[in-house]
């Protein structure tokens, strides 16, 4: 086997790219067509697929993944023309007689590496704005969630030209012989140590890279939010594919005034939700593999246990778990949980928590309950995260209006709708020139007059 099994494919890519076809609007539109209409008419393979790999419903599988996809292609489609259109902009006076515009032209062949965790998702939404931009796409998907990756791979390669779009099986062998080749744009979702790897490869080529990663999420409840709701949106937005979510708030910072009542609701929503033996609960998934639980296992300090505890490694399931009080040095406040394990910390000013989580590297979300304007502009103001919400959680990342990425440890770029045409793109600028006639002001000789033109002009 020769020892970049990849470059014959990816030469098809490049020889394709180079013949102009991917440049025209036509063509993109209808291998975005193609797409929607692949997933739709083999969505109970996804189904299966997903549910085989981590358990999850039906319904939560359209609703976090087939049908944001679909919702995305949809959008794409309606905006692409004005998205890939020139862009106008003004001409400096100094320049004149001219006109300067923008050029959204495509990369060319670019790499996407998916995490497991929303396996559709996170190989087709970065997909569709790579070939919306006008790009050769080459997917390679995560071998954590198997039949899925599975699926998607035979989904591309038996309904796409090679030279347009393929996909890859396969885990780190596989993807290291993939990143010796030379790609124009690296796309890559995972764990913020591998994102690191994947950075200093792309190097070697000074290939752009997009790292969409993770870390600790944080919410913060404040003393005046309505803590009903708060406990019934974070419940939901931490279990949800059983923590195993990107944007799954962490841990909380719970304001100690309100601290009993909170997290009284907070048990009584997740009863509410999900019953009392949650291990019947449809709205729970299973954890990916038994590294992954062992793992999340050795999380669980039983003697912070408020609620939960209980797992079944037969069948990869962790109740629900809230721990409390969570002190700030505990080993689960060091890396991402990515599980069903909720720390309860508590503080006394707000100030507190949030010299709290600027001590820690910028999250990839961060959600803050409140009534209070001030409190909501003060963690606003004075945190940096990727993304997040007042009053919710995760639900920011299904708006294609509003850009999904991280900052520092949690990532770099972003993606969805225009923004995610945007990081596929380069943007050409262009100044053309009228042939009307020539200033020769930025000729010599350089006379006086001509110095006070160019400073005026410049000012
Ligand atoms: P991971 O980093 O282990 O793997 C991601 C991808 O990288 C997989 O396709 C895998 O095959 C590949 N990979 C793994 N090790 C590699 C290596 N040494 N060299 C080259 N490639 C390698 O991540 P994961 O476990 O699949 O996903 C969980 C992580 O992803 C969490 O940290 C989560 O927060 C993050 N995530 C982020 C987002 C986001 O949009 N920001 C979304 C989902 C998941």
């Amino acid at each position: 086997m020769s020892s970049n099994p990849y470059a014959g494919i990816l030469q098809k890519q490049r020889d394709f790219f180079h013949s102009n076809q991917t440049k025209d609007l036509k063509f993109r539109r209808k291998q975005l067509k193609h797409l929607l209409e692949v997933i739709t008419t083999n969505e109970d393979v996804l189904f299966d697929a997903i549910y085989q790999d981590i358990g999850k419903s039906k319904l939560e599988t359209i609703a976090t993944e087939i049908g944001l996809i679909k919702s995305e292609i949809n959008h794409t489609l309606t905006h692409l023309d004005e998205w890939a259109a020139k862009e106008y902009v003004p001409t400096v006076l100094a320049n004149f007689p001219a006109s300067s515009y923008v050029i959204s032209e495509p990369l060319g062949s670019v790499l996407i590496i998916g995490a497991w965790n929303y396996p559709l998702l996170l190989s087709f939404h970065p997909m569709i704005s790579a070939i919306a931009a006008g790009n050769t796409v080459i997917v390679k998907p995560s071998e954590l969630a198997a039949n899925t990756s599975r699926a998607i791979t035979q989904l591309i390669n038996e309904n796409f030209d090679t030279q347009v779009a393929y996909a890859i099986e396969g885990g780190i062998k596989e993807t290291t012989d993939i990143l010796n080749n030379k790609f124009d744009k690296i796309f890559f979702t995972g764990s913020t140590p591998v994102g690191k790897i994947i950075y200093q490869s792309a190097a070697k080529n000074l290939t752009p890279v997009t790292l969409e990663l993770g870390g600790k999420s944080p919410a913060i409840i404040s003393s005046d939010a309505s803590i009903k709701l708060a406990a019934k949106r974070i419940i939901w937005g931490k279990f949800v594919n059983s923590g195993q979510t990107c944007v799954a708030p962490d841990y909380l910072l719970v304001d100690q005034k309100i601290r009993e009542k909170f997290i009284t609701e907070l048990k009584n929503q997740l009863v509410a939700i999900h019953g009392e033996n949650p291990e019947n609960s449809e709205g729970l998934t299973r954890i990916i593999n038994e590294k992954n639980f062992d793992r999340l296992q050795r999380l669980i300090d039983e003697k912070l246990v408020i609620h939960g505890g209980t797992s079944s490694k037969e069948n990869l399931f962790i109740a629900p778990t809230l721990l409390f009080p969570v002190p700030k040095e505990h080993p689960i406040m060091e890396d991402e949980i990515f599980g069903p394990i909720l720390p309860i910390l508590e503080y006394s000013e707000l100030n507190e928590a949030i010299e709290f989580i600027k001590s820690k590297p910028k999250p990839l979300s961060l959600y803050t309950f409140t009534n209070s304007s001030k409190t909501k502009q003060k963690v606003l103001d004075e945190i940096s995260f990727g993304g997040g919400g007042i009053n919710e959680t995760l639900v920011h990342l299904g708006n294609h209006h509003l850009p999904f990425g991280g900052v520092g440890s949690s990532g770099m770029g972003n993606y969805h709708g225009k923004y995610g045409f945007d990081i596929f793109s380069h943007k050409k600028a262009i100044h053309e020139k009228s042939n009307l006639f020539e200033p020769n002001i930025k000729y010599p000789p350089f006379t006086n007059f001509k110095t006070k033109i160019i400073k005026w002009l410049l000012q």
